[in-house]
């Protein structure tokens, strides 16, 4: 009998802890004492383990261990889950497993045991190299607490490393992002991820500069650009192709994982607030503690009880989410995914964003220009379909 080939699957697993909260973060994340951690943990395995009956389909690919902060809780839970990820599912002989790491929380205890546990991939919230930007972030860590810790990742092995920055601050100005990524780029990570600041309501960031005269003190719109379109210039002399919106990567380093929500490949997304797509379903897990811990046993049945998206929802999301890499969509995989050729969808669309020069094609890709990126979320909410644009 022939073998049914395995699916290739990412995993994502949400830490929602953190040894404090910063103060632009919405996330679902925050402090916790070492009971709750160690009772979440045990959840999250029931969780897992819901999912063991089609966890024989699949072969994992990449896993990305996000926060919160995984580093902040004790390393040999993310060991145990490993395993647990390892006995039940088939992983790829070069998955790519990343962890998600704060300076002021790593040790070189802890990252030997991630490297025992398989993790390959680091990536370091570090966000600026200036302490007064740090701190006026809620950032637990200065610029030489990053040092110490980038140090002893290289030390322990680590050789596929990204590094996430952070720009239109309050007060910032563009010499003093060039300064932090000229530091970033002089320690030669291997990806770079480079977001603007959004100031979230309900944060306290948002009491500050979210409104009346503190927004004077972010830099506007055209400054925000300009950092932008350094960023780009600045990390191509360096060695880094942009190939995301926000993302840059040296060759054969860009994220696996983020590649796979970009392509709508498979991924299931355990824990408070961790989303999932799986076979056409689209489904997130309660963010509130309580809900989740609620939901967390039949959260296999939950995604089986979920409709598959429909057709039109799907094309909407391969439009929205190719767009935003480099490497643009493909005629030919939409024709193949959808059975209709791609101009019939959004032929008035694309003329209109080629004609405005914000978006262009080569190889059979379409792509967004420079210019197009610059108001990416105007030209992706163009992408949005009656259900009578379907033919
Ligand atoms: S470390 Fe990250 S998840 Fe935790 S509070 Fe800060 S921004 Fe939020």
């Amino acid at each position: 009998m022939a073998l049914q080939k395995k699916k290739p699957l990412s995993v994502y697993i949400h830490v929602p802890f953190c040894a404090r909260k910063c103060l632009y973060c919405d996330f679902a994340s925050g402090p916790a004492d070492a009971a709750e951690i160690a009772y979440y943990m045990r959840v999250l395995q029931k969780e897992i383990r819901s999912f063991s009956a089609i966890a024989t389909l699949y072969r994992v690919e990449t896993v990305f261990f996000g926060g919160g902060t995984p580093s902040f809780v004790s390393p040999v839970y993310i060991e145990q889950l490993m395993n647990l990820l390892r006995n039940q599912f088939d992983f790829a002989e070069r998955a790519e497993i990343t962890l998600e790491a704060n300076p002021g929380t790593l040790t070189e205890e802890k990252l030997k045991i991630y490297r025992g546990a398989g993790i390959s991939r680091l990536s370091l919230g570090l966000q600026s190299v200036h302490d007064e930007e740090l701190k006026l972030l809620g950032r637990i860590h200065t610029w030489t607490d990053f040092l110490e810790s980038y140090e002893l990742a290289r030390k322990a092995g680590f050789d596929n490393i990204n590094i996430d920055l952070m720009s239109a601050l309050p007060r910032q100005t563009m010499a003093s992002w060039q300064d932090s990524l000229k530091k970033t780029a002089d320690l030669e990570p291997e990806h770079i991820s480079a977001y603007s600041l959004i100031i979230e309501e309900g944060t306290p960031l948002y009491e500050k500069y979210g409104e009346g005269l503190g927004r004077l003190a972010l830099p506007g719109e055209e400054l925000d650009r300009e950092m932008y379109h350094y960023t780009k210039d600045f990390l191509a002399g360096r060695g880094y192709a942009r190939y995301e919106i926000s993302n840059y990567a040296r060759p054969g380093f860009e994220c696996r994982h983020n590649l796979t929500y970009w392509t709508m490949g498979d991924y299931l997304g355990f824990g408070r607030a961790a989303a999932s797509f799986l076979e056409g379903r689209r489904f997130t897990n309660p963010a509130e503690a309580a809900e989740y811990w609620q939901a967390a046993r039949t959260s296999y049945q939950h995604f089986r009880a979920q409709k598959p998206e429909s057709r039109r929802e799907q094309m909407e999301e391969y439009m929205f989410l190719g767009l935003r890499t480099a490497r643009g969509v493909s005629r030919e995989e939409f024709k193949k995914r959808f059975g209709t050729p791609f101009p019939r969808v959004y032929e008035k669309t694309l003329l209109d964003f080629y004609r405005q020069g914000l978006l262009t094609q080569e190889g059979g890709r379409i792509f967004l220009t420079d210019e197009g990126i610059d108001v990416s979320n105007i030209v992706l909410a163009e992408f949005l379909l009656d259900e009578k644009e379907i033919v």
